[in-house]
């Protein structure tokens, strides 16, 4: 590990021991996982790059930055805009929360039956392990389950630069008219912390720069169709996790390439996994780097996952927002009506959310559904109920499962797996 990076951490104010430990761990993860996969496009050697440099070259990116002035805001879900990041000139990066660490201390703040997102939040400030959270000149928490609503309150004790969002619990004309209240606070906000007002160019690049980087995903997302598959679900799972924090050009342009790669693979019949593996939908709570686990079972237990209903996923990026505006006013309408389009689990009532997941079935021709739910995730757990059944109406064979981010269970999940792939045969 290069001096400079361990000087940058230690300015950080990161707990290097700690750090070590972690970055070892990722690091093992990242070989057992990632590199033992087979037949993987050769555009995934950037993001082998990308996560080999995870905490290094992206963070001096990141201080280089901020050296030039440029701000950094840290957010924790997919209703923060990054548009409005982007036109003030800050960058927007997604805080990870992907793994357990500090559990005993996390335990002093939140009770043991919080899921394991919350608790890795918490966990990686209390550890003192993630440059992301303490490079951010601002951390975003927003009101969207109970849980996370009430973390935030503890974790604005462990930081000064904590901003909370409200969010709506429900579709209806007072919940956007709240959303759209929030966004321009958090314009204010977002603003006062840069000293750079938003203008209609600055607002009107940005989200095109957004929409190029969701349209590459999309593109990803829809070459998934193609049978064999032609990426692993496990490789297109990094791709959508290390948008949230790479730069959005060179993301953009990276996923591109891939693309084109995968195109080719298409003509030649060439999959990641041989031609009918059954095809699974993974809907739920979304996984964050570097939560591999359960993609890593499925597609170790005979299965090949060709989409994501996830916040990391489709439900994430489906999107776009419309740039045809000519002010800001117009721009935030446009920015409200993207995202109040977000089918997350939080809202009720949240049928836009089944009729998604049953599109996917169809649109990318998967064989089943298995239905991730985190442990102690209240909105994702009540909602796996009527997802199961609707599913079921319409004979597509569905699986719900519960866990979290420790190891003691994969035995026990993939014997389930197995059993529920070998049915889809
Ligand atoms: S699942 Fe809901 S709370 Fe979590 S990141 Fe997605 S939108 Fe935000
Ligand atoms: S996984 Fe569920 S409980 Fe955890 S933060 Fe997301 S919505 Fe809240």
């Amino acid at each position: 590990m290069s001096n400079d990076y361990v000087k940058m951490w230690k300015d950080l104010g990161l707990d290097i021991d700690a750090h070590d430990a972690l970055l070892g761990v990722l690091g093992n993860a990242y070989t057992d996982i990632y590199l033992a996969q087979k037949n993987r496009p050769e555009g995934m050697d950037y993001f082998n790059f990308v996560m080999s440099e995870v905490h290094g070259l992206r963070i001096k990116e990141l201080i280089d930055e901020k050296a030039q002035g440029r701000k950094i805001i840290g957010s924790y879900c997919v209703f923060v805009p990054e548009e409005i990041a982007l036109a003030a000139n800050a960058t927007l990066i997604g805080l990870c929360s992907g793994a357990d660490f500090a559990m005993e201390e996390v335990e002093k703040y939140l009770p043991r039956n919080t899921c394991a997102l919350i608790k890795s939040a918490m966990g990686f400030k209390l550890g003192k392990v993630c440059p992301y959270l303490e490079a951010s000149d601002m951390v975003v928490g927003e009101n969207t389950c109970d849980g996370k609503k009430k973390a935030y309150e503890s974790l604005g004790e462990l930081m000064e630069n904590l901003y909370v969002m409200d969010l709506p619990q429900m579709k209806s004309t007072q919940g956007r008219a709240l959303l759209r209240a929030e966004y321009e606070r958090f314009k204010d906000a977002v603003e006062a912390l840069t000293g750079v007002k938003i203008i209609s160019e600055s607002l009107k690049s940005a989200i095109q720069t957004v929409n190029a980087k969701r349209s590459a995903l999309h593109r990803l997302a829809k070459l998934r169709k193609a049978d064999p598959a032609p990426i692993s679900g496990l490789d297109a799972l990094l791709a959508n996790q290390v948008s949230f924090y790479d730069n959005p050009a060179r993301f953009t342009e990276s996923v591109n390439k891939i693309c084109d790669e995968l195109e080719t693979r298409i003509a030649e019949k060439k999959g990641a996994l041989p031609e009918k593996t059954p095809r699974i939908i993974v809907s739920g709570c979304p996984m964050a780097v570097p939560n591999w686990k359960f993609p890593w079972i499925v597609e170790t237990s005979g299965g090949v996952i060709v989409g994501e209903e996830s916040c990391v996923g489709e439900r994430g990026c489906r999107n776009l927002t419309d740039d045809s505006g000519e002010s800001v006013e117009q721009m935030m309408e446009a920015i409200t009506d993207r995202y109040y389009k977000v089918d997350c689990a939080i809202f009720t009532p949240n049928q836009d959310r089944l009729n998604h997941i049953t599109e996917m079935v169809e649109e990318y021709q998967a064989d089943g559904v298995i239905h991730y739910g985190l442990q102690f995730c209240q909105p994702y757990l009540m909602e796996s109920i009527p997802v199961e059944k609707a599913l079921e109406e319409k004979d597509i064979p569905t699986l719900r499962i519960e866990t979290d981010y420790g190891m003691e269970d994969v035995g026990q999940l993939k014997t389930r797996v197995e059993a529920f792939i070998e049915q889809l045969k």
